[in-house]
């Protein structure tokens, strides 16, 4: 929040002169509003207009002085009465709703995006920009977003965001539901191949969408190369087995390779700067990094026609950050909100698949069985509705086995990993 003496510098506002505000058609003479909406300030200084604005002036004095009583007059750098004030003006704005009505446009079809968000009950302009700039755009991101992260997000208030929680959740038909419902939405359900006959059938047809898969394993076992293909795969035609879209691939390691990419392209005789094209890259120096690329690819997931998204790998820059048991707590609540974000994509976008990476290692209290295990433990283990466990086999072969999803059979598939991609 800049200071008002900086907000004099940088805008043509004079402390203490009252102006028209050209954002809330109004006039503003003082109080926090007065210092934050300097940058929509305009002087009518004409000489005609004088007298009309400063009788204007007089009136809204008045009103300025009364709402500034009616929440404080000491409430600078106090975020909850500035919320306060927001939300008076948006009653004020007396949105135009009707609570019954039905999301419809004019012509009829089912409001979708901003435009069904414009429209639940209580939102005003003020209160549709906060949420739209926070990436709140569309019924679904409210509805399964929680509370706190709207709040922190659009800096709205506690009352507001779960009133808007509630009304998007009911638009939207969230609660119980028949099996059946369940069902027909689990048959539109779509899936990219991987390129390997095997490894599909095990994944009951491909990676599927609305669901974050992960692929762990040791070093070399193939997770970096699987998602190169799957970025690859997804811009194929349906019948091929893609989605018809592109990839979002974040990187936290460096290892992604552009040289991969054309030759799994020419593998499948695609052009490969289409293909190089279609694949919108983004490096994660560090965990709060990484984070912070998922929140900005939920803007982007529409309008770029993503339906794939990559994280390799999902856990490490949050394994070098936090070292040492006494930061393992934060660790792992850092992980959840980053997991969670990304099966939060998943419920918005049904028709997006996200596929993550994870190390293994080693678990040395463990002599029996397998000593490996996933990076990041439960946390990760509840995240990813689909896991996978990648290991290597002879030669170019690598193995992968179901560890844990909700509705396949354990087994296993092997793969090869050649010069042209994943293959049989
Ligand atoms: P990680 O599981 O560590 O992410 P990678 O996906 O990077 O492992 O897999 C590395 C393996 O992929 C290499 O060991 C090699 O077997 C194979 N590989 C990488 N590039 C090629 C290539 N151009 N041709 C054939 N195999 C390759
Ligand atoms: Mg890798």
């Amino acid at each position: 929040m800049a200071k008002a003496s900086e907000i004099e510098e940088e805008s043509n506002i004079e402390m203490g002169k009252p102006y028209f505000c050209t954002e809330c058609k109004r006039n503003h003479t003082k109080g926090k509003i007065y210092k934050e909406h300097a940058e929509f300030a305009r002087f009518e200084d004409e000489e005609e207009n004088k007298e009309e604005l400063e009788l204007e002036n007089d009136k809204k004095v008045i009103e300025d002085e009364e709402l500034d009583e009616e929440i404080g007059s000491d409430y600078d750098d106090d975020a909850e009465l500035e919320e306060a004030f927001h939300e008076l003006e948006e009653m004020e704005e007396e949105p135009d709703y009707d609570d019954d009505a039905e999301l419809v446009s004019i012509d009829g079809e089912p409001l979708e995006g901003v435009d069904a968000v414009k429209k639940l009950p209580g939102v005003g302009e003020a209160t549709l920009k906060k949420l739209i700039k926070a990436g709140f755009g569309s019924l679904e991101s409210i509805a399964y977003t929680p509370p706190s992260i709207i709040q922190d997000a659009s800096g709205l208030g506690e009352k507001t965001t779960s009133k808007l929680i509630k009304s998007s959740m009911q638009k939207l038909n969230i609660g119980f539901k028949s099996a059946e419902v369940v069902w027909e939405h689990r048959k539109n359900i779509a899936r990219i191949t991987t390129g390997s006959q095997e490894l599909d059938d095990l994944l009951g047809g491909g990676l599927e969408t609305g669901s974050v898969t992960e692929f762990f394993g040791e070093f070399r076992t193939g997770k970096t190369q699987i998602a190169h293909q799957l970025c690859v795969n997804v811009q194929l035609k349906r019948e091929q087995g893609g989605l018809e879209g592109t990839a979002l691939y974040i990187d936290t390691e460096g290892t992604f390779r552009p040289e991969r990419i054309i030759q799994m392209a020419e593998g499948l005789d695609l052009d490969h700067n289409e293909v190089l094209k279609n694949i919108i890259f983004g490096r994660a120096y560090n965990s709060d990094h990484q984070v912070l690329l998922i929140k900005e690819a939920a803007s982007l997931i529409k309008e770029k026609n993503i339906k794939l998204i990559i994280v390799d790998s999902v856990i490490g820059h949050f394994r070098s950050e936090y070292v040492g048991r006494g930061t393992l707590a934060n660790r792992q609540q850092l992980i959840n909100v980053h997991l969670h974000d990304l099966l939060r994509l998943c419920d918005i976008y049904p028709d997006l698949a996200v596929m993550i990476t994870n190390q293994v290692q080693s678990k040395p209290d463990v002599f029996y069985g397998n000593p490996l295990q996933a990076a990041g433990g439960n946390i990760v283990a509840h995240g990813s509705t689909v896991r996978l466990y990648l290991r290597k086999g002879k030669g170019e072969q690598r193995v992968a086995k179901v560890v844990d999803a909700p509705h396949l059979p354990e087994g296993e598939a092997v793969f090869s990993i050649t010069e042209h991609g994943i293959s049989n």
